[in-house]
């Protein structure tokens, strides 16, 4: 059984192949038949309307997704071409809104703890005058370390879509320490977070940046 991610939603971690998620498509694609003679059998349900809608409903998440993402990734590339850090956006959104939008910042601050979704934490917490962001979302451009995963789960995101592999981030010369955080055991401890990746331009932001910023 899949504990790490939401029940309905396809998990990357066991090739979208979770247990939970195949037992629930059987049954849903099951139905019982009254026949004439009053017995009962049971046959496969037609696929149609429940599954176009479901289709429909991953399509736009799938689209709101790659929005997000997206202005993550921008904040990146502001990250670095205004000199305040290092190359990671953050976007918490909630309601499909978003409430901050943020950036590293730990040269500008002279703080190593000034990262993306650190800030965008504690700024959306302020905004939203609460410390429970458990009906938020949050869009990384890159998989987040270990610090910022802990402040993840301790706000109560409901849901973490990353850009890159925190491995991208390490090749052009970050601390190997804030790779492989998603990978950990603790990670199926927390059925409350969604973890998310999305393929795209989330690793290339290394390489356009890279030798564009100070590492340290
Ligand atoms: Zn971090």
């Amino acid at each position: 059984m899949c504990v790490a991610f939401s029940y309905e939603r396809a998990c990357h971690l066991h090739n979208n192949k979770c247990s939970y998620q195949s037992l629930n498509m059987e049954e849903e694609n099951t139905v019982v038949v009254e026949t004439e003679d009053v017995t009962v059998s049971v046959a496969p349900a037609s696929p149609a309307p429940q599954e176009a809608s479901s289709t429909q409903e991953e399509e736009e998440e799938e689209d709101r997704d790659e929005i997000f993402l997206s202005r993550a990734i921008e904040e990146a590339y502001k990250a670095v071409e205004s000199g305040d850090g290092r190359p990671f956006g953050a976007v918490v959104v909630r309601n499909g809104e978003v409430v901050v939008s943020c950036h590293n910042m730990v040269l500008k601050h002279t703080d190593i703890t000034a990262h993306a979704e650190l800030i965008a934490i504690r700024e959306a917490c302020k905004k939203l005058d609460q410390i429970n962001l458990s009906d938020c979302e949050i869009y990384a451009s890159c998989e987040p370390c270990p610090m910022c995963f802990s402040a993840i789960t301790l706000s109560r995101i409901k849901r973490l879509v990353y850009g890159a592999n925190a491995e991208a981030a390490v090749a052009i010369g970050f601390n190997p320490f804030i790779g492989g955080t998603l990978k950990g055991a603790d990670f199926h401890e927390k059925p409350q977070l969604e973890i998310k990746k999305v393929d795209g331009k989330g690793e290339e932001v290394f390489e356009k940046t890279k030798g564009k910023f100070q590492m340290s």
